[in-house]
């Protein structure tokens, strides 16, 4: 059964002006199932159809099933692509999605038989000698599907394939999707812009940017431990504060300060190594960070707080999305923190009024004061 594998893959176009990969190690195990995300340009199609054999390295090697395959046509690596718009033949659904089994000489019984088969696990049984001229999007997914399947490839690679279907029918396809690749043993690679799909059915998620692999990760750890603030701010969003360090502690704890004052916070970082004083980033999701009423009482209300009380703020915006309150709050610097809380929470804050936000200690995260913060938080 087959992992992919690349060794130093460098793709360089227009005589190394571009970079499109930067000499990316990647390992995919065999049946796995992931999920590619990057900004527009970053390198994802280059690199699947370098994987696919489409396109040859500047150097570097890939691997499929530990052989060195880089030499390799695309038809003898066993490998199916689908890409957002392929090729649709003026000929049935059947006769499409068999298409492959025709051409290496099968004969009629066998073909009749796997392409059943097949379009029974794709959902298109019903729909086998309809023309599949002007089918939606979500149809000619199955199809491509089931063309992937009877080509007996046991890798599948898929280029943003639900790129442009309807959210719903997205949703609803997606776990069709991910069932049937795992019945089938595959192991697979979908690139998509659509985080919540990547975060939803992907084993796990690697992030690219500029020709780089940032971070390979279920999406959990990349949530939750993100190892550069441009990944945690691509998955998700993520609010950032100014500070320093205050005192290296022992364990990887670290004093903070916040620039614009406020109490002492004691944060841990096992992955970085801060200096005394080194400016830094502290970075927390909108959901961890707790609004209170000036006048709440911290120590005799119902659930004791255990948190930092951060500082004061203004509340400047007000979202209701239907699933989260979304609150935008001021500091005394400007500076603005995006809070969201769940749709069930009971308390409702006002525009214009004056707040007191929390946290805990366990919610942030340390990184090192980037040369251009805004370059850093630029999604693109
Ligand atoms: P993504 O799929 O992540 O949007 P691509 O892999 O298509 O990114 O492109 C990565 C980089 O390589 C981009 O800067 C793109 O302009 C460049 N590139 C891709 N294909 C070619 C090509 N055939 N010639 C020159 N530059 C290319
Ligand atoms: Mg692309």
């Amino acid at each position: 059964m087959p992992d992919i594998e690349l060794r130093n893959i460098r793709k360089e176009y227009d005589e190394g002006k571009v970079i499109a990969l930067n000499d990316i190690d990647l390992k995919i195990n065999d049946g796995d199932f992931a999920f590619l995300l990057g900004p527009s340009g970053c390198g994802k199609t280059t690199m699947l159809r370098t994987i696919s054999g489409l396109i040859q390295p500047t150097k570097g090697n890939v691997y499929i099933d530990g052989i060195d395959v880089t030499e390799q046509p695309p038809q003898e690596r066993g490998i199916a692509f689908v890409f957002q718009d392929f090729n649709i033949f003026p000929l049935s659904v059947f006769e499409n999605a068999t298409y492959s089994l025709k051409v290496q000489g099968y004969t009629q019984e066998y073909i009749i038989q796997e392409g059943e088969r097949v379009l029974e696990i794709v959902g298109l049984a019903d729909r086998a000698d309809e023309i599949p001229v002007g089918w939606g999007n979500g149809d000619l997914q199955r199809l491509g599907l089931a063309r992937a399947i009877c080509s007996g490839a046991k890798i599948l690679i898929m280029d943003e394939p639900l790129g442009s279907l309807d959210p719903k029918i997205s949703a609803e396809f997606r776990w069709e999707l991910r069932n049937i690749i795992k019945d089938q043993g595959l192991t697979a690679i979908q690139v998509t812009h659509n985080q919540e799909e990547a975060m939803a059915i992907g084993d796990y998620i690697i992030i690219m940017r500029d020709g780089n692999i940032l971070q390979q990760d279920t999406s959990e750890v990349l949530y939750r431990y993100p190892k550069s603030l441009f990944v945690g701010n691509f998955l998700g969003g993520i609010n950032i504060l100014e500070g320093y360090i205050r005192k290296v502690l022992k364990e990887d704890y670290y004093d903070v300060k916040i620039r614009l004052g406020g109490p002492t916070l004691k944060i841990h970082s096992p992955n970085t190594k801060f200096y005394l004083d080194e400016n830094v980033i502290i970075a927390l999701r909108s959901e961890d960070i707790y609004l209170f009423t000036l006048d709440y009482d911290y120590k005799n209300s119902r659930a004791d707080w255990t948190g930092i009380v951060l500082s004061e703020a203004l509340v400047s915006e007000k979202f209701l999305t239907g699933k989260e309150k979304r609150y935008i709050v001021e500091l005394d610097n400007g500076d603005t923190l995006s809070v969201s809380k769940p749709e069930v929470f009971q308390y409702e804050f006002q525009i214009d009024q004056d707040i007191k936000i929390g946290l805990f200690n366990e919610d942030l995260r340390l990184f090192k004061y980037p040369e251009n913060l805004s370059t850093e938080m630029d999604l693109q």
